[in-house]
């Protein structure tokens, strides 16, 4: 195992009629802006329980944070607090509405352009405004983690930071809140969480005995849960068990000590950018032939993998491989999401517009071992077609 060191400051507070805790959560003196996607959360009366349990703090609503945030939109947030003198964020919704929050919370006392946070990965983060998150959909495991996504539409970059400043304080996990949820969505947030597990996992062996149960534990989790929840909408069991294996999946924890690849995620991030594909969808497109092109130095995970999550026994080592991919992308495909590129209406052109945004993106040695160069993600989006 690695050296490391864990730090995860978030106090999650789960279950149903949390809200209410608001009160106690955010500081009776607070100047509050909340920050909102689109219509959600005022239609399924989640935005009204917040402002009630906010009571006679002085609230500011800013609405219209898209699903991959925009940096254009998000500059109005931070014009608006700095305007207002606001001193407290509180972000409701997905992930989107919360990686939004992150950006706009270093952003406000950022010297400078805030961009640059971006370009930096969030080196240059020196502090943060504070701000807590309630959570509306289970998927990115940002309401508990450092790490935000922002994209910039002008020049179709979507480009990440991670910075210990911006850990939510707190997060309100109430599963009754998922229930207005799409199925879309539903099915986005297992694949998500199921990536961010991979990305931590199946990489190559490091001896994090306990880290490669737990993930085992969270991949066997949404393999049982995806199509229950897909079955049975109602159910609050479900629900409650998907909101939790979701932010455990990027809370930290699996990956401290071992390896992480995240080249799926920085080939899905510029798929997004170019073609407005849902970001789960452009992982379901590019990890089967990511993990195809790269066997060679994930083969022993990736046995492990193929006998633990898939209880694969029979056949040569490449055709247990083989068969655990395949099931890897079968599951992707029950939960309702398509795993190749032609299923996006995208060939050829698509793969030399990616690899040229990763070239001017600095993307040119991804993954645990930095061997992803373009070369290597031509192959992998080429194995996607
Ligand atoms: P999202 O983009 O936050 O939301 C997707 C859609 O779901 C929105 O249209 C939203 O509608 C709707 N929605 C949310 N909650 C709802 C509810 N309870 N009922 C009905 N509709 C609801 O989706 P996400 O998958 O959570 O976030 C994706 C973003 O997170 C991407 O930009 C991705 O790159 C990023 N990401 C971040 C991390 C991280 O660690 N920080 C990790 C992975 C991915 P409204 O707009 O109307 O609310
Ligand atoms: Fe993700």
């Amino acid at each position: 195992m690695f050296n490391f060191e864990f730090y995860n400051p978030t106090k999650i507070v789960f279950g149903t009629d949390t809200i209410a805790k608001l009160d106690q959560l955010v500081p009776a003196d607070a100047r509050v802006l909340i920050l909102l996607g689109g219509e959600s959360a005022r239609k399924n009366g989640t935005l009204a329980e917040v402002r009630a349990a906010l009571g006679a703090r002085e609230v500011h609503e800013f609405n219209g944070i898209e699903p991959n945030p925009s940096y254009e939109t998000l500059m109005g947030a931070v014009e608006l607090i700095r305007k207002e003198k606001l001193d407290y964020l509180l972000a409701v919704g997905g992930g989107s509405v919360i990686d939004g929050t992150k950006f706009v919370a270093a952003a406000v006392p950022f010297d400078g352009e805030p961009w640059d946070i971006l370009i930096t990965h969030g080196r240059n983060v020196k502090a943060a405004m504070p701000f807590g998150t309630v959570l509306t959909l289970p998927a990115t495991g940002s309401e508990m983690n450092e790490g935000s996504v922002i994209t910039r539409k002008a020049t179709h970059s979507k480009l990440a930071f991670m910075s210990a400043h911006v850990f939510p304080q707190f997060s309100i996990l109430d599963p009754t809140k998922t229930l207005t949820l799409p199925t879309r969505q539903i099915a986005n947030g297992v694949v998500d969480a199921y990536v961010h597990t991979i990305e931590q996992y199946l990489t190559y062996p490091a001896n994090g005995m306990v880290q490669d149960r737990f993930a085992e534990g969270l991949l066997l989790s949404l393999i049982e849960i995806g199509p229950k929840v897909l079955a049975n909408p109602n159910d609050y069991d479900l629900r409650a068990n998907l909101m939790w294996v979701a932010t455990q999946a990027l809370n930290g924890l699996i990956g401290a000590g071992v390896p992480q690849d995240w080249s799926t995620h920085m080939l899905g991030h510029e798929l997004t950018a170019l073609y407005d594909i849902d970001h789960a969808r452009t992982l379901a497109i590019v990890l089967p032939a990511s993990l195809n092109v790269r066997r060679e130095g994930k083969r022993a995970k990736l046995l492990q993998y193929a006998e633990r999550v898939w209880n694969i026994t029979e056949g040569t080592d490449d055709a247990r491989i083989d068969a655990a991919i395949a099931k890897t992308a079968a599951f992707f495909e029950a939960m309702g999401i398509q795993t190749r590129l032609s299923d996006y209406d995208l060939a050829t052109e698509a793969v030399d517009a990616v690899v040229n945004q990763l070239e001017k993106h600095g993307m040119t040695q991804l993954g645990e071992g930095q061997d992803v160069d373009l070369n290597v993600s031509r192959q992998i989006l080429t194995a996607a077609l």
